[in-house]
């Protein structure tokens, strides 16, 4: 199965992908995460994004495009989370899909109200190494900045400090909601409301897919 996972940052996206990805086989593939690695170690497309990334802007459809192409058609099945996230990497996506003879079985859109969302953003902290996400406020990690998983280092992302997120919800405006009208089109988005716990959110993606 190919499956999107749609919605705002902080619609907790990367949380319910890596749920399913572990309960399922499939192949979580998050074009975050990838760029977060790359970032990381120093690459030449990691030296490139952060500036766009730290802003809150997209990094250039080519860039991530060539970053996630050879990923797309893994026979284990993929669930994407934060691609495609302009009209461009989704024209690109259904181009490499029909190609390899595969159709997109699920777009799921995860919606969170505004207020709810920059509230979570800014409680946000995410594992460097592992990218497991913590809230400072109701689930902080037990020895204050290091991952209970892998011991590696929580801090809170350059993107989730306030000027970011408040850029990222516009740009989520602009570039993203189109995706979502493009595909109500063509394949239908399936609309959960990504409120409650994560077990509650996860029980109705389950059902949807
Ligand atoms: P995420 O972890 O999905 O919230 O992504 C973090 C940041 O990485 C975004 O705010 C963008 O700067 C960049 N990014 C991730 N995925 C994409 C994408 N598909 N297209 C462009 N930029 C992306």
């Amino acid at each position: 199965m190919r499956i999107v996972l749609m919605g705002p940052p902080g619609a907790g996206k990367g949380t319910q992908a890596r749920r399913l990805a572990d309960s399922t086989g499939m192949k979580h593939l998050s074009t975050g995460d990838m760029l977060r690695a790359e970032v990381a170690a120093g690459s030449e497309l990691g030296l490139l994004a952060k500036g766009f990334m730290d802003r809150g802007d997209y990094v250039p459809d080519s860039n991530i495009i060539a970053m996630i192409e050879q990923y797309i058609a893994d026979p284990a099945g993929v669930l994407l989370d934060g691609f495609p996230r302009t009209l461009v990497q989704a024209e690109s996506l259904d181009a490499s899909l029909e190609k390899a003879g595969l159709p997109i079985d699920k777009i799921v859109h995860m919606t969170v109200d505004t207020d709810e969302l920059v509230k979570r953003l800014s409680s946000r902290a995410v594992c460097s190494d592992c990218q497991t996400p913590y809230n400072l406020v109701s689930n902080a990690p037990s020895r204050e900045g290091v991952c209970g998983k892998c011991g590696g280092s929580v801090n809170v992302r350059d993107d989730d400090k306030p000027e970011a997120v408040l850029n990222r919800m516009k740009v989520y405006e602009d570039l993203t909601a189109p995706v979502l009208s493009y595909y109500q089109l063509r394949v239908g988005v399936t609309e959960i409301v990504a409120t409650g716990t994560p077990d509650s959110v996860y029980e109705k993606i389950s059902q949807a897919i």
